[in-house]
Formats: structure tokens, C-alpha cells, sequence
């Protein structure tokens, strides 16, 4: 059994003294967790969060952990490292897409959108707006698309200063009022995004990463 496709090295944890079990975000089969042999030792060419490359998945069996072998192109987190803020919605990012994405299913429009982020990102004048574009791509990815282009009462297109966290649809000024206090203020924030994850997390029995928590501050 064997996979073969461009990825984001997104995540890597220590196993035993010289390797590391890595979590790849693949263009062609979304995330994969396998064993990096020699990763935590490598002299040159040592793999690093944040890298985009080349990712062979094998294993004698397609239930097995497997073995990754890793070509990396370049290190888009690079860039970022000089800038803590910058540093800290990549690790989000990367965090979101480990704990809420089911393993080996093919998220091309995400993984697309998260090779941009990372491109953006080094030089966005508004690094939390490219955040939220990306957080909101995340979510129509995973099944919670907003719709915000008119009112989900009464379908007017103006006022729309509000969003339903249940339907994750625009609520106008007039319609929101009994409710105001169950809904989320519009446009999305940093806050209110995390509010969203929170339930979904959730709802699918996840634990909110702590690297998403931290962004609320900014
Ligand atoms: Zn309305």
C-alpha cells in the first residue's frame, strides 16, 4: 500500500529518541499520521512544521501506521518565525486541521486555501483578516458554511448585523432583536469564530485546540 502527493508537514511528536510520528496535510488524501524515521536526528534535511513537499505513505497494510518518507520543497513557516502573532495563527491553522479533519479524505479546496494562508501570511498587513478568510473557508470545508447574504427570518439583504450559531445563517437587526443575546455579533471576529468551534468541537466530541484559544487575544 502506497500513497503518493504534495502536502503541508503540519504536525510532528517525538517517538522514542530518534523519530516522530508526523501528521501531513495531503492535496490528494487530506491528513495522514505516520511514522518519520530519523526526523528528530536528521543532520541535514530535517523535517520542520511548516514545510510544503513531496509525502510517500507506505505500509503492508492499509490499517498500519505506515512510514512516511518526505521531500520538502520549502519551509513556508520560515517567514513567520520573526513575528509572534503571525507564528501564532499558523500553529492555529495547523491545529484546526489535526484535531477536526477526519483522517485520509481529500480536502482539496482547504488544502489549497491553507497553502494561500501561508503564502499571504508572510507579508498580509492584516494578518487577522487572512486568518478569518481562511477560518472561514475551514468551516464551509467541514460541513458549516455561513451564509450571509440575507436575513434567514425575513431575507432582506440590509442590516444583516447578526449570524444564527445553529444555522450559521445572517439574522437582520429587526428580526435578531427578541434573540440578540443567542446570537453572534457580525462581522466575524476572532471571538466569535472560536464560539463557533467551540460547539462544533463539541459536537463531534473533539478537544478545542489550545492554539486556537490563544488567538482570542488578538
Ligand atoms: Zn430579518
Amino acid at each position: 500500500m502506497k500513497l503518493e502527493s504534495d502536502g503541508v508537514l503540519i504536525d510532528m511528536r517525538p517517538l522514542g529518541e530518534r523519530d516522530c510520528i508526523a501528521c501531513i496535510f495531503t492535496h490528494d488524501y487530506g491528513v495522514i499520521r505516520a511514522v518519520m524515521r530519523g526526523a528528530v536526528i536528521a543532520k541535514k534535511n530535517r523535517p520542520l512544521v511548516g514545510q510544503v513537499g513531496a509525502a510517500a505513505w507506505n505500509a503492508r497494510l492499509d490499517s498500519q501506521l505506515g512510514v512516511f518518507h518526505w521531500e520538502a520543497a520549502r519551509n513556508m513557516a520560515a517567514p513567520l518565525m520573526a513575528d509572534a502573532v503571525r507564528l501564532a495563527m499558523m500553529n492555529a491553522v495547523f491545529a484546526l486541521i489535526a484535531s477536526l479533519l477526519p483522517e485520509r479524505e481529500c480536502y482539496g479546496a482547504l488544502y489549497a486555501a491553507t497553502v494561500d494562508f501561508l503564502a499571504a501570511m508572510a507579508n498580509s498587513p492584516r494578518p487577522v483578516d487572512t486568518y478569518l478568510t481562511w477560518e472561514a473557508e475551514f468551516l464551509r470545508d467541514i460541513g458549516y458554511a455561513m451564509d450571509l447574504s440575507s436575513c434567514a427570518g425575513c431575507g432582506t439583504r440590509e442590516n444583516l448585523n447578526y449570524m444564527s450559531p445553529r444555522t450559521c445563517r445572517a439574522v437582520c437587526d429587526s428580526c435578531a432583536a427578541p434573540y440578540a443575546d443567542r446570537l453572534f455579533r457580525l462581522p466575524m471576529t476572532m471571538q466569535t469564530g472560536f464560539r463557533l468551534i467551540e460547539r462544533i468541537c463539541a459536537e463531534q466530541g473533539a478537544v478545542m485546540p489550545p492554539a486556537r484559544q490563544i488567538l482570542n487575544m488578538y
